[in-house]
């Protein structure tokens, strides 16, 4: 399911807060009362009794704090913290002085014989910009450019890649084709002699006129911090300098869509107050995010291994292990180093915020927190999170799988065929005659050109496949329910739109060629012989003259 699917359902969700803002009323109708009650107590209590009860009542009036504003209980939440401030005063004085605990006992009955009534905190969470997908799963990309030639060479070589570009010459042109469809990029010249406004001008007013952002990129040939400026204000995600470098620029476009259509982040709420630990799942939900609850802190290192969360929001105050001490026992655990920990507190207090983050934990929010501020909150850390851990853990140059990985997946693959009965290809690509490309253009065109091929693989393969850069120059990729006949379609496909790809360099204009060889599943082979066998035929390919593919013997 595509994660924003998740998201546009207000009515439900509203419904749902609805439900559970009305469970929580209804826990207040208890509680409130039995408050009021133990408040009572205090007066007739001595020593260690009265000590215990006001202790109880401090974490009482500490969860109340918490979780009443959030639910729209707002004035409630705040009289609470007020008087959970003064029960902490009135422990530390206990021993001292008794006076005026009657009139706190008074404002605690008060509290707790109110009548009850909710005001809406908070708005819905906004949904995230849809998806604008054609049926067929290709991406839309306009572009504005008043060169006829570099837009058009533009438009070919992003066709290449599999998407679906169109060239505009002009904003009237552009505009109409806008009141069709919405491209899911738009890559837009700053110079446009020809009209009235810069490109960037027209850019912004577009971006007013849009429900939600289009991932823009901006062409210029001024490469100066004010036009830079300019273009992030019209939400520019990146900058290229003329002549544009069109693998890298489908690299950024890569990496913008990677980012928007990913798979939905995972969150793992710790929280002792199953009503709030409901709410923050279900707004999260809302947002399209995939949410578990733990209310056992014991239970932390199961969950993380099998949830594998992006995030953990962690309570501060929990009964049988506090927030910061679960934090730590968190990072004492290198397997999740990379895991942000914000802490969701009623906490006001700044020099406890303080020695729980130097404990451990990333971040501090406060309860209540507005629904949005949540879901930014979260999906910021979310984000960032698996930017990060892609990056340690995929080729820094492709983005794809490194050798170990894909080598792995091999074998998953090919357990997985023998399972099912359907076949599986696994396919070896190689650059021809790659040293002479780094001999004639330098080191940083070969690197172009290893880019490019993977991110022409990454469009042209389906989801499904796996694809890894085995070493310098070579690919390998698996394919499953795909036997090799159909394999060697979809790759000499690959290797055609490979060899039309044009590269700019210091030597001139160049273009590369690939050779492939695949290898089908069978019952004989385990996945190293598999890949033997797909090496064998890309060797074949190479002594064949290259520039081809070919199935394994
Ligand atoms: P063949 O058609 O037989 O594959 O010829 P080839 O020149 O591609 O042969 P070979 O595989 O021996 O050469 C690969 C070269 O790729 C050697 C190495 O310098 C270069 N290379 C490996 N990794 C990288 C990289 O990350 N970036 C760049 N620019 N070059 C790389
Ligand atoms: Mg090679
Ligand atoms: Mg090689």
């Amino acid at each position: 399911m595509d994660k924003h699917e998740g998201n546009v359902i207000p009515q439900a969700l509203q419904q749902h807060l609805q439900q559970l803002g009305q469970q929580f009323a209804e826990r207040l109708r208890q509680e409130l009362p039995q408050l009021a009650q133990q408040a009572g107590q205090l007066l007739d209590a001595a020593g260690n009794e009265r000590q215990r009860l006001l202790q109880a009542l401090r974490d009482q009036l500490h969860r109340l704090a918490g979780s009443a504003g959030t639910f729209g209980f707002v004035q409630l939440g705040q009289q609470a913290r007020e008087l959970e401030q003064q029960a902490e005063r009135w422990l530390e004085r206990l021993q001292r002085q008794q006076q005026g605990l009657g009139e706190f006992v008074a404002a605690l009955q008060q509290l707790g014989s109110q009548p009850l009534a909710a005001t809406a905190v908070g708005e819905a969470p906004r949904p995230t910009r849809k998806a604008v997908r054609s049926d067929d799963g290709s991406r839309y990309i306009y572009i504005l450019e008043e060169e006829a030639a570099a837009g058009e060479s533009m438009r070919l070589t992003l066709n290449n890649f599999g998407y679906r570009a169109e060239h505009f010459n002009s904003i009237a042109g552009l505009d109409a084709a806008l009141q069709q469809h919405l491209p899911d990029a738009l890559i837009v010249d700053v110079n446009l002699p020809g009209e009235s406004c810069s490109g960037l001008d027209y850019a912004a007013h577009l971006q007013q006129r849009l429900d939600a952002p289009l991932p823009l990129l901006v062409l210029t040939q001024q490469d100066d911090f004010a036009t830079q400026l300019q273009a992030v204000r019209a939400g520019a995600l990146g900058f290229f300098a003329k002549p544009v470098d069109i693998p890298q620029l489908e690299s950024r476009l890569e990496r913008c869509f990677a980012q928007q259509h990913g798979e939905p982040y995972r969150v793992l709420i710790v929280d002792d107050d199953q009503d709030l630990a409901s709410r923050y799942s279900l707004v999260l939900r809302g947002a399209g995010m995939l949410v578990e609850v733990l209310r056992e802190p014991a239970q932390i290192f199961a969950h993380l291994r099998d949830f594998n969360p992006e995030v953990v929001l962690l309570d501060v105050n929990m009964p049988d292990c506090t927030g910061p001490e679960l934090a730590q026992i968190i990072r004492c655990n290198d397997d999740w180093l990379r895991i942000p920990i914000i802490y969701l507190s009623a906490e006001t207090d700044i020099a406890k915020q303080m020695s729980a983050l130097i404990k451990a934990g990333d971040d501090f929010v406060t309860k209540p927190i507005s629904d949005n501020a949540l879901v930014a909150t979260v999906f910021s850390r979310a984000q960032r999170a698996r930017l990060l851990s892609n990056a340690l853990a995929r080729d820094s140059l492709t983005g794809l799988l490194k050798h170990g990985d894909i080598k792995e997946q091999v074998a998953i693959e090919l357990e997985r065929a023998l399972r099912s009965g359907d076949r599986a290809s696994v396919a070896m690509l190689d650059i021809d005659h790659f040293k002479r490309v780094n001999d004639s253009h330098g080191h940083a065109a070969g690197d172009n050109v290893i880019r490019a091929l993977a991110n022409l693989l990454r469009q042209r393969l389906r989801r499904i496949d796996s694809l890894g850069r085995y070493g310098g120059e070579e690919f390998l990729a698996v394919l499953p329910d795909c036997p090799p006949e159909q394999a060697r379609l979809i790759l000499d496909e690959i290797r055609q739109r490979f060899a039309e790809l044009r590269f700019i360099a210091e030597g001139g204009e160049f273009s590369c060629t690939l050779s492939a060889g695949i290898a089908g599943t069978d019952v004989h082979s385990d996945a190293e012989q598999l890949r033997e066998r797909a090496d064998k035929a890309l060797y074949a390919a190479k002594h064949g003259g290259r520039n081809q593919v070919r199935l394994a013997e």
